[in-house]
């Protein structure tokens, strides 16, 4: 199987077609038709094998997440995704690898009707990254750089289940069959927060996507817009089975610290916060009040109230 015929029987038979596609895979460029916008929002991602994903993942999951990952951060910017390119590097050829890992992430192209339309692949160390492009005209809503103090933080769905499910896997976790399935779902399949995000920019002010852990993602918002932020770890959204598995003094560390959850973290403004509620209600989107935007430079952690809470556990730095 030569690069060309992977490319060929692999990337280039999607079904999908957009208007706004002119040239798609199979010449030195895509071309695109962009006379409908002011603003492009432009993202890229890569996934490494034993970093990012378990060495275990299958090739589904890890085609489903290079494209999630990347939804997310459209997500995060309020920005309607259209179209993304793919560059694959892999150590050797492997058709039923291939084909399922085709399929996970067309699969999820296919629900968010963003066709693939270009890439490139080669023989190396096991290296995929996806740079995806969308729609923006949120100016200047969910930019990190646009938290006010005042604003309410929220987050939408849970948090920790994702780390949750890759502890499970490298030490044992008292959790049943199916709930391990579940948590691992969380972690190999992320469900990108695409359409509330599109639902509910107009109401946030600052955004970002919870890819490193919320302590580490929300501290990227106040750096960004100069302001410090109070967090109630006793607030954190967390399921039923994080609950019921970690208990203990720090058992809000996960859900503070664990990465790969790709829920959003939303700062809303008070005059906000009814229409953005009922927005989340219609939408069908859970989001929880978690803290709120203060002046100064510094994140805050307290539990019960008032009593300081200091985390044990760090966010992954790959630098570090
Ligand atoms: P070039 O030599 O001009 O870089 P390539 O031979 O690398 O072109 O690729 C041929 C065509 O196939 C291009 O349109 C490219 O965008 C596309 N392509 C290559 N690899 C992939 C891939 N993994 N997924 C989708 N399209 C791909
Ligand atoms: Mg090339």
């Amino acid at each position: 199987m030569s690069e060309f015929d992977i490319i060929a029987d692999f990337f280039s038979k999607q079904d999908m077609r957009k208007d706004d596609v002119v040239l798609g895979i199979g010449d030195d460029a895509a071309l695109v038709s962009t006379t409908q916008l002011n603003q492009i929002a432009i993202a890229i991602d890569t996934l490494i094998s034993g970093v990012h994903f378990p060495e275990e993942t299958s090739a589904y999951d890890i085609g489903w997440k290079t494209l999630a990952v990347n939804l997310s951060d459209m997500a995060a910017m309020g920005a309607e995704p259209l179209w993304f390119t793919l560059a694959l590097s892999l150590p050797e050829q492997n058709k039923s690898w291939l084909s399922d890992f085709a399929a996970g992430l067309f699969e999820l192209a296919e629900q968010y009707n963003v066709p693939l339309i270009g890439g490139d692949t080669t023989r190396g160390s096991m290296s995929i990254t996806v740079q995806i492009a969308g729609k923006y005209t949120s100016e200047p809503h969910m930019q990190r750089r646009n938290a006010q103090i005042g604003d309410k933080i929220y987050i939408t769905g849970t948090l920790g289940d994702a780390a949750l499910g890759l502890q499970s896997l490298q030490q044992s976790v008292p959790v049943s069959l199916e709930e391990k399935q579940q948590l691992l779902l969380k972690l190999n399949r992320p469900q990108p927060r695409v359409q509330e995000a599109l639902a509910l920019r107009t109401f946030v002010n600052a955004a970002i996507d919870i890819s490193d852990g919320l302590y580490a993602d929300v501290s990227h918002i106040t750096d960004a817009s100069n302001v410090g932020a109070i967090i109630y770890v006793d607030k954190l959204p967390v399921s039923r089975t994080y609950r019921q598995t970690l208990q203990g003094e720090n058992h809000f560390d996960l859900a503070l610290t664990g990465g790969d959850d790709y829920e959003l973290c939303l700062t809303i403004s008070p005059e906000n916060e009814a229409k953005f509620l009922a927005q989340a209600e219609s939408v069908g989107c859970q989001v929880t009040a978690v803290g709120e935007i203060v002046e100064g430079r510094d994140l805050t952690l307290y539990t019960h109230g008032d009593v300081p809470y200091s985390v044990k556990l760090s966010a992954y730095d790959h630098f570090n």
